[in-house]
């Protein structure tokens, strides 16, 4: 990628450092939404390219926003080199395009699909979550609703390309010393920024201060054949982040003691789960049903959360053998051991 050294940081310099300008290097822009989540953290690197992480939904609050917080850092939005996504939800990826043609579109394999409307794809998945909802209980009108929510969340992104693939242990040309590592479990395409040098990371949604991220649950993608298990996939990436020196979430205040915090969250979890396994009553009851019990006055509003969520800590229980599922006329059913 085409090294850039031109650009005026005097607009960064003169400012002040406070907490969400901890680093000389990174300035945080925060974009409203309009969503229940709030307000989006992005976030501009002076590397020796220009560099943004993450981008705001596509409305017209967070773009007149977006050009507002780069405008003091004398940055114009086709200034910028390099856009990196954390994953592929409409808040992270929505005003993509404003930085198109200029800037290079960088993210895992998994949010390509997304970023892109892979049809096939999304053809794919819809059609896999009308099948699972069915199976674990979910009435027919009710997977309807949640399919109308999800698709209503498109008007939020714009479809382009990706330009360029991370993975595990990559970096990127223009962005020294800040490496990319895999962080699923809130979303299988979910990526964070670890500096080499100083330990701080940008992490998305992997980790926020004052909410616990929910392991959303997903399709498999491609050829794979099981669903990930997003809240065990999410515990694993969330261990990788341990070492970590200072956490840039992308919602809320950074993270000032990332280790405390994930091992909260962590047994905050296990917690979780032997509280569901109480609920779960002796009978063999399913994924619905339990989020009912769980959750009675927000499943209806907040069907495909509630529903990820107990599914969640029933995978984490299974995993430990506390409990056991088993099919039965295309049903499936969770029960203690
Ligand atoms: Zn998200």
């Amino acid at each position: 990628m085409e090294k850039v050294n031109s650009h005026s940081f005097r607009g960064i310099a003169e400012m002040k450092t406070s907490l969400k300008q901890r680093s000389k290097e990174i300035y945080q822009i925060t974009i409203p939404t309009p969503f229940l989540v709030g307000p989006i953290n992005t976030f501009l690197i002076r590397g020796d390219a220009l560099t943004l992480v993450d981008t705001g939904p596509k409305t017209d609050d967070a773009l007149t926003q977006m050009r507002n917080k780069l405008a003091e850092c004398n940055v114009r939005t086709s200034d910028i080199d390099i856009v990196v996504l954390t994953h592929h939800h409409p808040d992270h990826i929505g005003l993509v395009q404003e930085f198109l043609p200029n800037a290079k579109l960088v993210g895992h394999p998994k949010l390509r699909p997304w970023l892109e409307r892979d049809e096939q794809f999304l053809l794919n998945t819809r059609n896999y979550f009308y099948n699972f909802y069915e199976e674990h209980g979910v009435p027919m009108n009710w997977i309807e609703e949640m399919d109308r929510i999800h698709n209503n969340y498109l008007k939020y992104t714009t479809k382009v390309p990706l330009d360029l693939e991370v993975s595990e242990g990559d970096t990127i040309d223009g962005l020294p010393h800040w490496r990319v590592i895999e962080t699923p479990g809130h979303a299988q395409s979910h990526i964070s920024l670890i500096h080499e040098q100083d330990g701080t990371a940008i992490a998305g949604d992997h980790l926020i201060a004052h909410i616990s991220s929910n392991a959303i649950i997903e399709a498999p993608y491609w050829n794979e054949v099981e669903r990930p298990k997003t809240l065990i996939q999410y515990r694993e990436a969330l261990k990788k982040c341990l070492h970590t020196s200072f956490i840039y979430s992308g919602h809320g205040d950074g993270i000032e003691n990332p280790r405390e915090l994930i091992e909260e969250r962590l047994k905050g979890m296990e917690e979780k789960a032997q509280v569901f396994k109480r609920k779960m009553g002796e009978e063999p009851i399913q994924v619905f049903d339990l989020s009912k019990k769980l959750y009675p006055k927000i499943y209806q509003k907040q069907t495909a959360l509630t529903f990820s969520e107990t599914l969640g800590h029933l995978d984490l229980l299974e995993e430990q053998g506390e409990v056991t599922s088993f099919s039965e006329n295309d049903r499936t059913y969770y029960r203690k051991t």
